[in-house]
């Protein structure tokens, strides 16, 4: 393949002095950091490797969404104690007024689908936060590349918690005398809008869409979660080929181990890239994902004739300029440049994603399956005799 390799250091030489043109689509995520001098993303150049794992994961992430918006993020203190979650997230929810019953968008998804900007005490460099993540550093993070052993692997860690900023969790409180309700316990009909796709493995809603209680009461709570309950919204149910298993008592996890958003990491685990039905609950919730593909012709196989196709529409395009798939956006950013070809090269000789055809209301969508699917299962697998930490 040396000819691909020299047509492609042509091509790149030419995309690099277009560069500057590329107007990118999608999700910005901007982050705050309240770190002191010298501690967790503020110590010095290990800092500044954090902020730079952490902002990297953030732009792939942001740049697999076609909705246009930035978000700003409050990254709390860091945490030493290397006891407890490696790290968490949540998106805020207190800026969309006094909560009545019902199913709630957290304020990222209120800014990136609707278009709301945040609101509260501009804390968030001159604006107001709409979400907030810690993480603890206490324990021994691979910063990029393949973690050893003894290592969690921070870009996995981190993609987790920003979907979860996303949207990807439930305040359905699990034990305790308020088994079953809602946000924080306090708010006892306020709910996720992911808790509005949770049901029972029978496909019976969890809470009730009505009356924005739990089916059940408080003391039979534990073993309706304990029979198994289920994500049923129909992209996700499409792209696993049934209803997804959430984790057994923690309904705001999938239950699925190669999945990013299986609620625990093993130390040299790495799940960095959102499986098919990660992507599909975020398109339930009612994300448009456009993941990379450069099928352009969508034959089946990513060769030749799609360099060809990327080649002949280098440099074209920019937001609202209606450049397809078809035209050479792998990336569906209605630009033709150089993360088109990244995406082309290393799909290279791959037959290209396959894609789920839905056909409700949202029918132009499509979930292509990962084709690392089986890869990640194996190492996933393997990590589970390990010792697995919360995320
Ligand atoms: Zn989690």
């Amino acid at each position: 393949m040396n000819c691909r390799r020299l047509t492609c250091a042509v091509a790149i030489a030419v995309l690099f002095s277009l560069c500057s043109l590329s107007l990118e689509a999608g999700v910005t995520f901007e982050f705050t950091y309240f770190d002191t001098p010298g501690t967790g993303f503020s110590a010095g150049s290990l800092g500044a490797a954090r902020k730079a794992s952490l902002e990297l994961v953030a732009a792939q992430l942001g740049s697999l969404i076609a909705q246009d918006a930035t978000v700003k993020i409050g990254v709390a203190p860091s945490e030493t104690d290397g006891t407890g979650f490696l790290a968490t997230a949540g998106a805020d929810f207190e800026g969309l007024g006094p909560p009545a019953a019902g199913f709630f968008d957290g304020e990222v998804f209120a800014a990136i689908v609707d278009g709301i900007p945040g609101v509260g005490a501009p804390d968030c460099g001159g604006s107001a936060c709409q979400g907030g993540l810690v993480v603890d550093f206490g324990y021994s993070y691979a910063l990029a590349g393949t973690p050893t052993p003894a290592e969690i692997h921070f870009p996995s860690v981190i993609l987790h918690e920003l979907t979860h900023l996303l949207g990807y969790g439930s305040h359905i409180t699990t034990s305790g005398p308020f088994a079953g309700s809602g946000l924080n316990e306090t708010f006892p009909d306020v709910y996720s809008k992911f808790d509005s796709f949770v049901t029972t493995l029978g496909g019976t809603p969890v809470i009730d869409p009505g009356a924005f209680g739990p089916i059940v009461g408080p003391g039979s709570f534990p073993a309706l979660l304990a029979a198994g309950i289920a994500f049923s919204g129909p992209f996700t149910t499409l792209a696993g080929g049934g209803t997804l298993v959430l984790a057994p008592s923690d309904p705001s996890h999938s239950g699925t181990t190669t999945d990013v958003m299986f609620p625990s990491f093993a130390f040299g685990e790495v799940r960095e890239d959102l499986t098919a039905v990660d992507l599909a609950v975020l398109i339930d919730l009612g994300y448009a994902i456009g993941l990379p593909d450069a099928d352009f012709d969508s034959d089946g196989d990513i060769d030749g004739t799609d360099f060809l196709t990327l080649q002949l529409g280098l440099g074209s395009g920019g937001p609202g300029s209606g450049i397809l798939l078809s035209d050479g956006d792998a990336t569906h950013d209605e630009f033709i440049g150089p993360s088109d070809l990244f995406f082309w090269e290393d799909q290279f000789g791959t037959p290209g994603a396959i894609p789920l055809a839905f056909s409700a209301s949202t029918g132009s969508q499509t979930v292509p399956e990962p084709t690392s699917l089986v890869l990640l299962a194996c190492g996933a697998i393997a990590a589970l005799g390990k010792q697995r930490l919360k995320v």
